[in-house]
């Protein structure tokens, strides 16, 4: 398969008028700088340099509610990158930006510059939420917007929030089910920190909001990234991404950020897998030896973070030794071997078992 490479730009914008807590952009405009299309260009000739040969290029714009900006520069920054697919140069274009900021005439705009995929802000499908945390949309919205993006044949991501002010696990897992039933082709699931400059700061230091602690963020996103795993639907991001300002004790004051957020949520579901299964067969494990036979791309969400699941097997279960092997087994299975009597694990069966309980 081919490499996919993300050209990155982050459009923000100045004029947003809506008031989320967890956003900082409008208490900072000042220090912000209106991107041009010859920054466009600029970000996309930089990075062009360094990918390989025959990549699956896609650039994306980022800030969360591009077809909210003043539609001239919209039509700007897209003619760049339009240029650049029309010459076979880029494959796709994707932006991301705000249910209510979807309509006929906005869709056909973004088809005449060849946009490909359209990410919503949902954040939750609680409108409890959402009126909370100053989305200033409704669910029916989100339902409206995604009915117009698939009719009109983009792909659609959506992005979720946990621990957002009024969240619970439940509407958590309910966004989860809306969102599996709104059958998107991507989605993201971010947990919310509390960054410099923003109402959720001032809630925190009044005591009125608690950020989530890393390991409950944990739980939640395992849950989660589990319910999207046995839809096949495809999650290309757990956590924020770590830039010069998202790392604790620059920008973010508070909450549940990880640089490896992402592969402890991984490793935490096969240890509920690894769970389910040993409950289940209710093997002797003490003083035995465990042989873990997977596929070699997942040999450190199987081991965890400093061997973390293999220290947690070998406290709970008792085992005298865990080793785990790459070998030939396709992503969907894994090999248990214990004190020589193997078995052929199905991932996703007992990712149904671990789940049941949640839903
Ligand atoms: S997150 Fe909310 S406040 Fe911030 S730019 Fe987007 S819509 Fe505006």
């Amino acid at each position: 398969m081919n490499k996919h490479y993300i050209i990155p730009v982050f459009v923000p914008h100045l004029g947003c008028p809506h008031d989320c807590v967890f956003c900082n952009q409008r208490k900072i405009a000042s220090s912000i700088v209106d991107i041009t299309p010859r920054d466009v260009r600029y970000t996309i000739e930089k990075y062009l340099s360094f990918f390989r040969q025959n990549s699956f290029i896609e650039i994306a714009f980022y800030g969360g509610s591009f077809t909210a900006i003043d539609t001239k520069l919209q039509n700007d920054l897209l003619g760049i990158a339009y240029e650049y697919k029309a010459k076979g140069i880029i494959d796709e274009i994707r932006l991301s930006t705000r249910p209510d900021a979807i309509d006929e005439g906005i869709l056909s705009n973004l088809k005449r510059y060849g946009v490909d995929t359209i990410e919503l802000g949902v954040q939750s499908m609680d409108q409890e939420v959402l009126d909370a945390s100053g989305r200033g949309h409704t669910i029916e919205d989100v339902y409206s917007s995604v009915e117009l993006i698939k009719k009109n044949g983009f792909k659609l991501g959506l992005q979720m929030m946990i621990g957002l002010p009024k969240d619970t696990l439940n509407k958590d897992i309910k966004t989860a089910m809306k969102f599996i039933e709104m059958d998107p082709d991507c989605v993201r699931i971010y947990p919310t920190l509390v960054i410099k400059d923003t109402y959720l700061e001032k809630l925190l230091y009044n005591k009125k909001y608690k950020a989530l602690e890393t390991e409950e963020a944990v739980y939640i996103s395992t849950i989660l990234l589990t319910l999207f795993y046995l839809e096949n639907i495809n999650v290309i991001r757990v956590g924020l991404q770590v830039t010069e300002n998202i790392q604790l004790g620059e920008d973010v004051v508070s909450g549940p950020f990880h640089p490896a957020f992402r592969q402890i949520v991984e490793s935490n579901i096969y240890r509920q897998i690894l769970d389910a299964y040993l409950k289940q067969k209710n093997i002797d494990t003490d003083k035995k030896e465990l042989t873990i036979t997977a596929n070699s791309k997942e040999i450190s969400n199987i081991s965890g973070q400093k061997s973390s699941n293999i220290n947690y097997l070998i406290k709970r279960y008792g085992f005298k030794k865990v080793r785990i092997y790459q070998g030939d087994v396709d992503m969907s299975h894994i090999y248990i071997e214990i004190d020589g009597i193997c078995d052929k694990i199905d991932l996703k069966l007992y990712m149904k078992s671990y789940i049941s309980e949640y839903i």
